[in-house]
């Protein structure tokens, strides 16, 4: 115990000598938290979880694990992994210099009311599905317009092959040589464009990979999205459980100073 009070005490110090921190971002005021079933939206970080091809994959190193010669229990583990992999963030800084790093994007960009777009059909035939602007304003015929400040989710149905990466992402070698071999869906970059211009999203999410769908080159999406500092939430789970309108999302990172991106624990509270 004294020697994390000392801890404490070193980091303070070291604060006040190194440059004043930039201001916090502006905080967000919660005047009613919602009440309704919870669902959870993120997968569990394990040793088979879902990484980018050439990403470090999640690993869980035990440090202590039993009784203690105290006779106390203890457990305490080690991980490692890259930034983006598992249900994760992709800040804006991932794709656009001088944007938001992931301490920096501001709480209300991280929770709000969520429109699922569901393309799960359009998807089961085709791995290269990208969602189209006609998508989104069919979507708007049968739900209404996508309020501006949205959290934007798409469901894709490619989360029930998790941790399948063979199925999941179109091929489980990895490495660079794999990346070609990537075969999910994602948003097209022309939607992308429509949905920055004209419904102002405050985020997207995703139940695949990435946001751009497996065979881009460019990221076209990642890049029309993140220069406006829009961030990007990938490898969700659950979206079938949400309803089309009407669920309240709490997307909250790892907060990670300087990060392009991190893990992710989203949840998303039904309306009744
Ligand atoms: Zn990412």
């Amino acid at each position: 115990m004294k020697r994390l009070v000392l801890l404490g005490a070193l980091a303070l110090t070291v604060s006040c000598t190194v440059e004043a921190p930039q201001a916090p971002p502006p905080e967000r005021t919660v005047t009613a938290f919602p009440i309704g079933a919870i669902v959870d939206l993120s997968h569990p970080y394990e040793d088979r979880s879902v990484f980018w091809p050439t990403a470090e994959p999640f690993r869980l190193k035990k440090e202590a694990e039993g009784m203690t010669p105290q006779s106390y229990y203890y457990a305490a583990n080690r991980f490692s992994m890259s930034e983006h992999g598992g249900t994760h963030i992709d800040a804006p800084i991932h794709f656009a210099e001088g944007k938001n790093t992931v301490d920096r994007i501001p709480l209300d960009q991280l929770t709000g009311a969520a429109a699922v777009v569901d393309v799960a059909g359009k998807c089961e035939s085709n791995a290269d599905y990208q969602i189209t602007t006609a998508d989104l304003e069919e979507w708007e015929r049968a739900h209404g317009t996508i309020p501006s400040g949205s959290l934007i989710l798409f469901r894709t149905g490619f989360s029930r092959f998790w941790p399948d990466a063979a199925k999941y992402l179109g091929t489980a070698e990895r490495g660079e040589q794999a990346v070609p071999r990537l075969h999910f869906p994602g948003l097209h970059p022309d939607a992308a464009r429509w949905l920055v211009a004209n419904r102002a999203p405050k985020a997207v999410g995703i139940d695949t990979a990435s946001i751009d769908y497996g065979q881009s080159k460019l990221f076209e999406t990642h890049r029309v999205l993140m220069e406006r500092n829009i961030p990007a939430f990938e490898n969700l789970t659950n979206l079938d459980r949400l309803p089309a309108t009407g669920a309240f999302l709490v997307a909250l990172p790892m907060k990670i100073g300087g990060g392009s991106g991190g893990p992710l624990r989203a949840i998303a509270i039904l309306p009744r």
